[in-house]
């Protein structure tokens, strides 16, 4: 730490105290006797994610709340819980101490959460997540999330599974194919 006076990279510290992210401490050069100030932060490692087609991203945290929010819009959830799942799944992530991710180990503690908390948030997440090609393959999760017993809180508030507009689109879809 050169000395923004003289140059001089000698000082000792005089004061040191810890400030909310870090920790002050006061300086002295040892050559010209000016006192300056230094601030010393914890950097977060770096966190790489790799995605399907191997490519590494590093970890963005507002995706994942972007991704978050999408699959929860207008769902009757607590204020604040998208932010809480954001918060809990990146410290998972850092506290796991890797400095590589597979996208997918991230979109599972996604889904983890999801199903427990909200139907309709899950199936939208798994959706775009698991990529859901034809009806049938969302028909099939949907089976699944409907005979696991151990996640029904109350079933029949969670129906219809579809959002209106999406059933709207597979009733069209239907009809087209009848004719
Ligand atoms: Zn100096």
């Amino acid at each position: 730490m050169n000395c923004p006076f003289c140059g001089n990279h000698d000082s000792r510290v005089i004061d040191s105290r810890d400030v909310n992210d870090g920790i002050r401490r006061r300086r002295q050069c040892l050559s010209c006797n000016s006192r300056f100030t230094t601030y010393e932060r914890l950097q977060p490692a770096s966190l790489f994610v790799i995605k399907k087609d191997q490519r590494r991203e590093e970890f963005n945290k507002d995706k994942l709340l972007t991704g978050l929010r999408k699959a929860c819009e207008k769902r009757p959830l607590p204020t604040g819980i998208v932010d809480k799942m954001g918060d809990d799944i990146e410290a998972e992530l850092y506290q796991q101490g890797r400095a590589e991710i597979p996208s997918a180990v991230i979109g599972d503690m996604v889904m983890e959460r999801l199903k427990n908390l909200d139907y309709i948030a899950y199936i939208r997440f798994a959706s775009v997540y698991r990529d859901f090609t034809d009806i049938t393959a969302l028909k099939r999760e949907i089976d699944t999330l409907v005979s696991d017993e151990t996640v029904t809180p109350s079933p029949t508030s969670q129906l219809p599974l579809l959002p209106a507009e999406e059933l709207g689109t597979v009733t069209k879809r239907h009809k087209r194919s009848l004719r």
